[in-house]
């Protein structure tokens, strides 16, 4: 039995919306999902009914945009509980700073005479995460750029002249935030962030988890994260990453966690949810 624990949907900046997500994860013969979109929960609903309906376990979840020591991490929440206020009041700070930022982006390249209209990214977008590859598929749309890469490259890049810095929670906030809503806090993708050095004051501050398994990592990258979990212990998850068809094939079914470290997870939970109403 295999997971997926990190995918995106069109509530965040992928292509597929949670059904087509859960199709296709069954497809792939998966036992369990989450739906990890960028500072949101609200496809969570819709995930979870497709995955009921198709006899596959679903974990509610969340990439949060973090940042500790000027390094931008991406803390994944997992099992939240979707309703709770503190999460959704956060959540709702964070993409009004995401929606605010695509206006101050589309300012910038009407500044370099790109002729682009927030208006059309919001509704190109249609959910209220929007990020760059929104703006990267309204670029190709209109013909500005050849492709989603090419719109990186020119203009959406950090250090590139439409880039603009987003203001983050801080790790350590994001850890509190995902274990006040009932969840356990994982470190994504720790391979592409070369920022080793920071994980062990996260797991101070109460980091669960590293994601050892992700489509970007090589064999050895994944093999470093799984001793440094042990040493750590830390648990352990892996998924995909798929946004879809905005970067060629799906990715979905090309990272297949085993479903020992779901159990892993889920007695983690126990223990924090016996841990809290001891108190
Ligand atoms: P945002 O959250 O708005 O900063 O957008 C981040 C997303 O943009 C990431 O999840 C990636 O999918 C995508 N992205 C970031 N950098 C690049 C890049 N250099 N080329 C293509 N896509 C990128
Ligand atoms: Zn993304
Ligand atoms: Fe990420
Ligand atoms: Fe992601």
């Amino acid at each position: 039995m295999f997971a997926d624990l990190h995918l995106h949907s069109r509530f965040s900046d992928g292509t597929f919306s949670p059904e087509e997500v859960v199709a296709r994860g069954h497809k792939s013969g998966f036992a369990a999902l989450s739906l990890t979109d960028h500072d949101t929960v609200e496809g969570c609903a819709r995930m979870a009914a497709a995955c009921d309906a198709a006899g596959i376990e679903f974990i509610t979840g969340s990439e949060l945009t973090a940042e500790y020591k000027d390094t931008e991490l991406h803390i994944l929440g997992y099992f939240l509980d979707v309703t709770n206020t503190m999460l959704l009041t956060e959540l709702t700070r964070f993409q009004i700073v995401r929606q605010n930022r695509i206006r101050e982006m589309v300012a910038r390249l009407n500044e370099l005479h790109v002729p682009l209209d927030a208006a059309e990214v919001f509704a190109l977008a249609d959910c209220r995460s929007p990020g760059r590859p929104h703006v990267a598929r309204a670029l190709v749309q209109a013909g500005h750029c050849a492709n989603h890469d090419e719109a990186f490259q020119q203009f959406l890049k950090q250090g590139r002249p439409a880039w603009v810095p987003k203001a983050k929670l801080s790790a350590l906030e994001a850890i509190q935030l995902i274990h006040q809503a009932g969840g356990l806090a994982v470190m994504a993708h720790p391979g592409l962030n070369r920022a080793d050095g920071l994980i062990p004051d996260l797991v101070d501050a109460g980091l669960d988890g590293l994601e050892c398994f992700h489509t970007k990592h090589s064999n050895g990258v994944t093999r470093r994260y799984l001793e440094m979990a042990e040493k750590l212990k830390l648990l352990v998850t892996g998924g995909s990453d798929c946004h879809g068809k905005s970067k060629g094939k799906p990715l979905i079914g090309t990272v297949k966690l085993d479903y020992v470290h779901v159990e892993k997870l889920k007695q983690r939970r126990a223990e924090g949810a016996a841990t809290t109403n001891a108190h």
